[in-house]
């Protein structure tokens, strides 16, 4: 069984956080360290620790993340200038918080992808 995050807690409202959209499947809650004007976290409920864990089953659920981001790039008026959306996988992709998460980032030109 995979461990729970602070994640969970954040889902669950145990914890604070800026959350700013929850369904049944995904939450939205904004970074506690924005690294750009707009900086959202997508979280599935489910806890899926990386994207080296997802299954078939979990399609519709990856799926909400992107319909999500979208809507959510839109309310926070940035889809036209264009955002960016990373999610990192284990000690390469400098994964730290071991629940799947895709982060919405956007507000600023955010430079080339990645740091040399
Ligand atoms: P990762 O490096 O795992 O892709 O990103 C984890 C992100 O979670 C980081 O950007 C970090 O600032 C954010 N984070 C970690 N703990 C918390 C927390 O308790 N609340 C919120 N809102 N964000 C968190």
């Amino acid at each position: 069984m995979a461990q729970e995050t602070i994640f969970s807690k954040i889902i669950r409202k145990e914890i604070p956080s800026d959350m700013v959209y929850q369904d049944d499947l995904v939450t939205a809650f904004r970074d506690i360290s924005p690294q750009a004007p707009t900086h959202i976290l997508i979280i599935p409920n489910k806890l899926i620790p990386t994207i080296n864990d997802v299954t078939a089953q979990d399609e519709q659920v990856l799926g909400r993340l992107f319909t999500v981001a979208a809507k959510l790039a839109a309310q926070e008026g940035i889809a036209h200038d264009g955002y960016r959306l990373i999610i990192n996988c284990n000690e390469h992709g400098g994964q730290e918080v071991f629940h799947l998460h895709m982060h919405l980032l956007g507000g600023r030109k955010l430079g080339r992808m990645l740091a040399r």
